[in-house]
């Protein structure tokens, strides 16, 4: 995917990133600096470069570094999780922005734009972003940004980042794109036109499905942004721990080959699963016959762990074919080793868009053929 010769690639990148040995042992792991508070001088000026754990640490410096180095951007913010990095970026806004959210798109910032909004003097519009028309047409003069979230959450719908990236530039508002299920192993919003990246890294980055994180990172046309929403989350406190830090440091070592994995198992399962009686659709990016397909080939190298399934029958049959998994385990999240299966509906909340037969399946890396036999078994 490397268009410049002289950087590394991804998966080199991403074994290597904020990695620089400890100068003080030599250790090839990083140290886990736990400290909240740093010495300085009697003035309260000079010491190291650190001065309190919420301002910044040596732990979630390194984490920043090698998140700005895989998505290629200029900087990067870690927060305490994935939707406090998405609040910052909506609560840093000018007093009566406007923000265009897809109409599938991540449940809190849904809820988010429904219930929170008019109180922080926001407002919101959602819309169907596969017709990139209806994105130009909910433009307004007070119109800030454009939130995109390709493939969403839980249809698995594909937006063509670069389409509403030229809108986004057209109309002067900042572009942000949730990669959370991409991961930059499979997506670059950054090289589409994007203006911030968002991740929620409790998912593929920690990648083991026991530490909760978010980042936002940052286009070099950005670095505005980038103070100013640093200076919010020490403002505001919405910071991740060292320990935290650390765990998705360690998770971004593996996360090109696992993503493979994930992939790999992805594709064998949609396929194998795809027109089964039981099934009125399986949504899932890497199918041929899936509306968003040729976008997906376009923008993305491959097509993700993600697959959702609606269960002919209604919610009862979709929560019957639930309870028979076994190897898939009922829970919610994605993005870990082991496979999970949920009713998204059920985990959504009131204001859930979601059918009500919709399963959302986060395939994990056990062997393809055990993972189809499950879910085979519980479509029985
Ligand atoms: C999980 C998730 C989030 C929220 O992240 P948290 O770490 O749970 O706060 C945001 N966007 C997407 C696509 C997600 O899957």
């Amino acid at each position: 995917m490397t268009d410049d010769a002289k950087s590394p690639e991804l998966e080199t990148i991403a074994v290597h990133a904020g990695g620089e040995h400890d100068p003080e042992t030599g250790a090839i792991t990083p140290p886990i600096h736990l400290a909240t508070t740093y010495e300085h001088g009697a003035d309260g000026t000079g010491g190291h470069g650190f001065i309190y754990v919420r301002h910044g640490n040596p732990t979630e410096q390194r984490l920043e570094r090698a998140l700005a180095a895989i998505e290629r951007g200029d900087s990067a913010l870690v927060f305490s999780s994935g939707v406090a990095a998405g609040t910052a970026v909506l609560q840093t806004l000018p007093a009566g922005s406007h923000v265009i959210f897809p109409l599938d798109v991540y449940a809190n910032f849904r809820t988010m734009g429904e219930t929170q909004f008019a109180r922080w003097n926001l407002e919101a519009s959602f819309v169907d972003m596969r017709e990139i028309e209806l994105v130009r047409a909910a433009i307004r003069p007070s119109t800030r940004l454009i939130w995109c979230e390709t493939p969403s959450n839980p249809l698995l719908q594909i937006v063509d980042l670069r389409a509403v990236a030229a809108v986004s530039r057209e109309a002067e508002t900042l572009m942000v794109v949730d990669n959370t299920f991409a991961t930059p192993v499979l997506q670059r919003p950054l090289e589409l036109g994007a203006d911030i990246i968002l991740h929620s890294t409790t998912k593929y980055f920690g990648g083991h499905s026991d530490v909760q994180g978010g980042a936002l990172v940052f286009s070099s046309q950005r670095s505005d942004l980038s103070a100013r929403l640093r200076e919010y989350r020490e403002l505001t406190g919405a910071v991740a721990s060292p320990f935290n830090s650390w765990l998705v440091l360690r998770g971004l070592r593996s996360l090109a080959p696992r993503m493979e994995r994930h992939c790999r198992n992805a594709v064998a399962l949609a396929t194998a699963i795809d027109g089964h009686e039981r099934l009125e659709a399986v949504h899932y990016p890497g199918l041929a016959t899936d509306p968003g397909h040729e976008i997906a080939r376009r923008q993305m190298s491959m097509f993700g762990g993600m697959v959702s399934i609606q269960v002919r029958g209604g919610r009862a049959a979709a929560v019957a074919v639930a309870s028979r998994a076994r190897l898939f385990a009922n829970a919610t999240s994605l993005g870990g080793a082991e496979s999970l299966i949920e009713l998204r509906i059920a985990m959504e909340g009131p204001l859930s868009r979601s059918p009500e037969n919709l399963l959302r399946l986060s395939v994990g890396l056990e062997h393809e053929r055990d993972l189809i036999a499950d879910i085979m078994q519980a479509l029985e």
